[in-house]
């Protein structure tokens, strides 16, 4: 694992944890020989899902939110080319995707099919990411990860060693929800919610898919390179103990092409997905 310097620190240090959340959030979701969810036009969890699809020999559709765009961007190009079939739900339609009647209609038009809620953040999603602590063999105090749906830090928060903190940053405005939503998913998933985590609601810099020039340029930037901000900034603010360690957890997707696709700033970007 590598080690970040930067003066704000002090004498904090900062270790980076390169991790395909995504892949790993579809771990316990795979088995079934047809796959459904949905997304944004940029979505990562689509791009993940139609690769695994690929690799593990299933069958995946991807329901895209808005009307469809041809050529298609890079993000659904990928997950064409991994064999997912596109469909897509207008605004109104996509808003209301979770609810029975949309879901039936859905189950009517591709079948006996498996689905998985929007960002892919659900029980077993989290169970997936409760495996990542035990990958890292390094001593920290405080685990950091960027936060869109929260399957990802309910799992984290779920799996850490005793005497451990996770600490979430929200890439979303106004995203005191999510709260609701980590607690929400750890019962689902373990029965309990763990006291170990929080969620940080400052470095959202004007909400999903906004960027800043005070993004440092060499991270993703819809949601690493706003959480290294925060560390960074809480640092320097003296927020953490003198002397703690904190392992950044920098989440995407190494093996599909170049994050986040060109998708110009502030892209078509209801959320997080
Ligand atoms: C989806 C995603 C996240 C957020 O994961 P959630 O489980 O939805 O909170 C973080 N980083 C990257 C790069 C992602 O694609």
């Amino acid at each position: 694992m590598e080690e970040m310097r930067d003066p704000r620190l002090g004498t904090v240090r900062l270790f980076l944890k390169h991790d395909d959340n995504k892949t790993r959030k579809l771990k316990y979701n795979l088995g079934h020989p047809r796959v459904l969810s949905f997304g944004g036009a940029y979505s990562g969890h689509l791009r993940a899902l139609a690769r695994a699809g690929m690799e593990h020999g299933f069958e995946t559709i991807g329901v895209v939110r808005g009307e469809e765009h041809l050529p298609l961007n890079p993000s659904l190009a990928y997950a064409r080319a991994c064999g997912m079939r596109l469909t897509y739900l207008d605004r109104a339609a996509y808003r209301l995707k979770h609810t029975p009647q949309v879901l039936d209609g859905l189950r009517e038009e591709f079948g006996d099919v498996a689905i998985l809620p929007e960002g892919g953040s659900n029980a077993a999603a989290v169970r997936g990411c409760a495996e990542l602590p035990g990958e890292i063999d390094l001593d920290y105090d405080v685990i950091c990860c960027p936060v869109g749906t929260g399957g990802t830090l309910a799992g984290i928060a779920a799996g850490l060693p005793e005497g451990r903190r996770a600490l979430g940053f929200a890439v979303l405005k106004g995203a005191g929800f999510l709260n609701d939503e980590v607690a929400r998913l750890q019962r689902e998933a373990c029965g309990t919610v763990t006291g170990n985590w929080a969620v940080n609601l400052d470095y959202h810099f004007g909400g999903y898919a906004r960027t800043s020039p005070a993004l440092d340029p060499s991270f993703e930037q819809v949601y690493v390179a706003k959480m290294i901000y925060g560390i960074l900034d809480l640092a320097g603010q003296g927020a953490f103990a003198r002397h703690t360690r904190v392992v950044a957890v920098v989440t995407g997707q190494p093996s599909t092409p170049v994050a986040p696709w060109g998708a110009p700033t502030g892209f078509d970007s209801g959320d997080p997905r």
